[in-house]
């Protein structure tokens, strides 16, 4: 048995989206740049479907949809266009979070090299910023409030709708990182008084190196990618129009279905989530308990396993068929703990010691039971080899979860 539960890191293409892609990579290969037919029949389909990704995200028009590479290059967009807008107006603060991603954090590092000053707000030990926070930090010289709509390791849910009230009620620019968020929970740009927006085709089972960013109509958007007059100007390059068109099937096919995938993955998670915490002792799970879609995607199980090594562990699992990751995919491969574990206040033994899950409408029962069966054998493995399990064990340091 091969069991995938990495859906974080990237999720399978759906059926449709790779039956979109193909008919596309086969059959619409015009520039939609160009004039004749076969360019006005790939340009059609492209507006088609920046209008139905628009719908999707409840934006007022279609023209608010800029197509990127992917998430990194949406977020790093809108950081640069909003510090960039920020400092002709001698605006030079930016509020962000502790527990982002990386593209926005290292993009907030090379923005405070260049003169930004970035406050990263605390993140609560359950997962939470609060849009009190977010009101208390604002300045009179603040550009820019960044906060994520849904964290990558742990699963919680932002009070961005709160968030977003409170900066649009004091006049200052809003974006967040949704791409945990779009394709799993309900995301509303106008309802969340969003005016920025950044996804990913490739965690919502559309292909790789697509994405969005929404920019809301009367936001500047300053181009980073020059060139043609792609993207109403804003971002050069011939579209990926095969990308593109599978990403809005794949949106489409995910915001449809929303309803019935959220209590089906949910279920999954939670029996995924409990059994684990019941059969392995000295286990925290990390973030909200809250079950509910406003505070935790469906998906996530985030565990931090006393005396173990988390990189151990998922090279085992692996051995077992299951893939897992331990933290973010971006950090591992180094030694350092999780950021975002850090920022929840786990200490680096413990962030050390961490799993996660992250199941999608593609996982099944069976699979649970499987990992169910596994992963507590797995972990007890490693423990009896563990030098600092054997020291818990005897008394000689005090046990920590
Ligand atoms: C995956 C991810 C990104 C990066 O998206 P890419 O399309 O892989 O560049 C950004 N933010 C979050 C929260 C993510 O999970």
């Amino acid at each position: 048995m091969r069991i995938y539960a990495d859906n974080a890191a990237t999720t399978p293409m759906s059926e449709t989206a790779v039956r979109v892609m193909e008919d596309a990579l086969e059959h619409l290969y015009g520039n939609p740049s160009s004039l004749h037919s076969a360019g006005q029949e790939a340009r059609a389909r492209l507006e088609e479907a920046r209008a139905q990704i628009a719908s999707c995200l409840g934006a007022a028009a279609p023209n608010e949809i800029y197509f990127t590479s992917g998430g990194s290059e949406a977020d790093n967009t809108a950081l640069r266009s909003a510090a960039l807008a920020g400092a002709k107006k001698g605006k030079k603060h930016i509020i962000s979070t502790a527990f982002e991603h990386h593209a926005i954090l290292h993009t907030l590092d090379a923005l405070a090299k260049e003169g930004f000053e970035v406050e990263l707000l605390p993140v609560s030990p359950d997962g939470f910023v609060t849009a009190a926070q977010v009101e208390a930090a604002i300045r009179e010289d603040t550009a820019l409030v960044s906060v994520m709509y849904a964290n990558n390791e742990i699963g919680t849910v932002q009070p961005i709708r709160e968030i977003g009230q409170v900066c649009r009620s004091h006049g200052v620019l809003f974006h967040t990182d949704a791409v945990q968020a779009v394709g799993h929970i309900p995301v509303d740009v106008q309802a969340d008084c969003v005016d920025m927006l950044s996804l990913s085709a490739h965690k919502f089972h559309g292909p790789k190196g697509v994405g969005v960013l929404y920019v809301r109509r009367g936001v500047t958007l300053t181009p980073f990618i020059r060139g043609g007059a792609q993207e109403r100007g804003k971002r050069a390059g011939t579209e990926n129009v095969p990308a593109i068109l599978s990403m809005a099937a794949a949106l489409r096919e995910a915001v449809d279905r929303l309803p019935e995938h959220m209590a089906y993955v949910s279920a999954l998670r939670d029996k995924l989530n409990d059994g684990l915490l019941r059969a392995v002792p000295h286990t925290a799970q990390n973030g909200t308990a809250l079950r509910d879609p406003a505070h935790r995607l469906p998906g996530t199980v985030s565990l931090c396993f006393e005396g173990v090594e988390g990189e151990s562990l998922l090279l085992r699992a692996d051995l077992a068929g299951i893939e897992v990751s331990s933290g973010s995919a971006c950090t591992s491969g180094s030694l350092e703990p999780s950021h975002v574990l850090l920022a929840i206040g786990r200490p680096a033994e413990i962030a050390h010691g961490s799993m996660r899950l992250t199941l999608s409408d593609t996982n099944t029962e069976a699979e649970v039971d499987y990992m169910l069966e596994k992963i507590p054998a797995i972990v007890a493995g490693l423990r009896d080899m563990s030098p600092v399990w054997e020291d818990l064990m005897s008394g000689k340091k005090p046990h920590l979860i």
